[in-house]
């Protein structure tokens, strides 16, 4: 499935670049493989075909170096131990190093294929810190410590890594369901219901040791919750990102 970015992206110098692998859940062969960020590839006139990828956002560079199969990569972290990570640069084209301070924007390097790739892209992806499960259409798996999130709706600006967390009146910790509360894959009732068919046998797992119902992954009254990551829907309410999806928070969840 590609998908086409048509707009200019705060990541890549140069408007217009094309999707080739998105976020999530991917068949490739017998197994299910987890694509952890998102690949893109630029126009091949744009600067050799080589575009400069910029700093998503302000950030200190924690890694620039190469690995086998990142290649050349850097990792910035951003606010809220937020880190973004930028794979199979060129080589050489490294502009930034270790302990750098960077600015949104800033260029970092260029688009590349080295490491494991075999076409010139660029792979991005954001995680947040905290060992929660990874949330996908529906999909989820359990990861070391970190959550991948689906990019786009960062790429886009329809969500801000600056802002996700930063500006919550609400703390991690566990929370009471006072009222059933519904399931969303995102932040908002524009996002639909988390539906129990179709998730991976690991997800079937998470919900059943939630006490989730296991029809549609409604949460019941009584039943306690730990929320990681708030974020706000486009009205300024609340919402809390549990380990099979987004609940709404005030009214029916209340911090024990
Ligand atoms: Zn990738």
């Amino acid at each position: 499935m590609a998908v086409i970015i048509n707009a200019k992206i705060p990541l890549l110098k140069k408007g217009y670049h094309r999707m080739t692998l998105p976020f999530g859940n991917q068949k490739l062969g017998d197994d299910d493989y987890l694509h952890k960020g998102i690949d893109l590839t630029g126009k091949t006139d744009v600067s050799g075909g080589y575009d400069d990828i910029l700093a998503f956002a302000d950030g200190e560079i924690i890694t620039a170096g190469y690995l086998s199969d990142t290649g050349y990569w850097v990792r910035i972290r951003h606010t809220n131990g937020i880190i973004t990570r930028y794979m199979h640069m060129k080589k050489g084209s490294i502009k930034v190093k270790v302990g750098d301070n960077v600015k949104k924007g800033q260029v970092i390097g260029s688009m590349g294929s080295t490491g494991n790739s075999t076409n010139r892209h660029l792979h991005f992806d954001i995680s947040y810190p905290g060992n929660v499960v990874l949330k996908h259409g529906g999909f989820y798996v359990s990861s070391q410590n970190v959550t991948y999130v689906d990019p786009i709706p960062y790429v886009t600006g329809e969500k801000s890594i600056a802002t996700s967390t930063a500006t919550s009146k609400y703390t991690t910790g566990k929370y009471k369901v006072v009222k059933d509360v519904n399931v969303r894959t995102g932040p908002g009732t524009k996002y639909p219901r988390v539906m129990y068919k179709g998730f991976t046998a690991n997800a079937k797992e998470q919900i059943k040791k939630l006490g989730g119902n296991p029809k549609d992954n409604d949460f019941p009254k009584g039943m306690v919750l730990t929320l990681k990551v708030f974020d706000q829907d486009e009205n300024g309410a609340w919402w809390g990102e549990c380990p099979t999806g987004w609940v709404f928070i005030k009214g029916y969840l209340v911090k024990t």
